[in-house]
């Protein structure tokens, strides 16, 4: 699976800053003026380009992080449908990302590429920011059994912390009134001597911020965030199951500092189902049957799990206890690794409270009855005469 993160050199907890700096970083290594007739820097050119394109986009990273390189390539929602083929066709496309990311765009010349490297803010200078990842949720969410199958999608309502929108996060009301901090230097820290240490403490002129701002947003009192109950769709894929965790990335608090957002772990808690159980993708149901439709053979419908009906061929001479294995009508994988199959069990029932015409037909069968209509109880009885002799 293609890890995108990995191609960057970067990791989950990334924040846009680093992701777009660890992008420019290795395009530039490999890009293609650099690397003339080097087909292999092409192919990880086109690589790290793909995989800045869906991380540098906040909505193709969460689908991305939930579901993998092939969710935002197919556009989610799974159906078909729109189908952008993710991935660069053609190195034009790379090269457009490439120079999207650095804000210019035209020339596209190295000279033009390095100017805005180094001369447009790539690198802001402190280093050790103090941004703070918010932190992350859990919750339960409880599903009918139906809709672990089919998938669903939900909507809750959570309090978290979210940026706030009058200063987008930053805290201050005008952003002239941001300063790095004069005390720590914008690290966060400050160094103090006892004795023959040198201990790093949190910065008290700042806590920790690196920055000061001298005229806070009313909004949010300079934190940057704000509590806020928020209605959330969580979009449960088909075939998960009890015990299974949804990660859903950025749905936590939001970060300080312009810290990246904490995640949201989902709890999945499934309902019994009537007559179905499962187990992992395959799904179980007991069906009793009479005595003469297992003597005779016979033909059932038996519901399924999402409420359809199956044409059941009982073969002549079941016993009680077989199971019929039905391919393909179990539960989806919820990796979307097909589906598991439909194993029905069938219980012979002893007819009980006959009449008494009942009775006498049983009992003419009886007297017709031979060793091998009943070839188990033959070879147990068989077997266990020694014990008597
Ligand atoms: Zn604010
Ligand atoms: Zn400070």
């Amino acid at each position: 699976m293609t890890d995108y993160y990995k191609e960057l050199g970067t990791t989950k907890s990334a924040t846009q800053e680093e992701i777009k700096k660890a992008y420019r970083k290795s395009a530039l290594q490999y890009h293609p003026d650099k690397n003339q007739g080097n087909p292999e820097a092409e192919k990880k050119f086109k690589k790290i380009s793909e995989a800045y394109e869906v991380l540098s986009d906040e909505n193709k990273r969460r689908i991305y992080d939930q579901y993998g390189a092939d969710a935002v390539k197919n556009g989610m929602g799974g159906m078909g449908g729109g189908g952008h083929h993710g991935g660069f066709s053609s190195m034009e496309e790379a090269l457009h990302t490439f120079m999207g990311a650095f804000g210019g765009g035209g020339g596209g010349s190295q000279e033009s590429i390095f100017d805005s490297f180094f001369g447009g803010g790539g690198f802001d200078g402190g280093g050790h920011s103090s941004a703070r990842q918010g932190a992350s949720k859990r919750m339960n969410l409880s599903l009918s059994f139906e809709e672990a199958i089919r998938g669903v999608e939900k909507e809750v309502s959570l309090t978290n912390y979210a940026y706030c929108g009058t200063c987008e996060g930053s805290g201050a009301a005008t952003s002239s009134s941001i300063k790095t901090c004069s005390k720590c230097g914008g690290r966060g820290q400050v160094h103090q001597s006892r004795g023959f240490f040198n201990m790093a403490t949190v910065c008290p002129n700042c806590s920790g911020k690196g920055k000061t701002i001298s005229d806070p947003c009313k909004s949010c009192h300079g934190e940057g965030r704000v509590k806020k109950k928020q209605n959330t769709t969580i979009k449960v894929p088909p075939g998960v199951d009890s015990g299974m965790q949804m990660k859903m990335a950025g749905y936590g608090d939001a970060g300080e500092g312009g810290g990246p957002a904490g995640d949201l772990y989902v709890h999945i808690t499934v309902a019994n189902h009537k007559f179905f159980q499962r187990d992992g993708d395959d799904l179980l149901i007991e069906v009793p049957i009479t005595f003469c439709e297992a003597a005779l053979g016979a033909k059932k419908e038996i519901p399924t799990a999402l409420g359809g009906a199956l044409k059941l061929n009982i073969p002549e001479g079941t016993q009680s206890g077989k199971i019929l294995k039905i391919k393909g009508e179990g539960v989806p994988n919820v990796h979307g690794q097909g589906k598991g199959d439909m194993l029905v069990k069938l219980l012979v029932e002893t007819p009980v409270d006959l009449s008494e015409k009942q009775k006498s037909v049983l009992a003419e069968f009886a007297e017709l009855e031979k060793d091998h209509n009943s070839p188990r109880k033959k070879t147990f009885f068989d077997k266990i005469k020694v014990l008597f002799s």
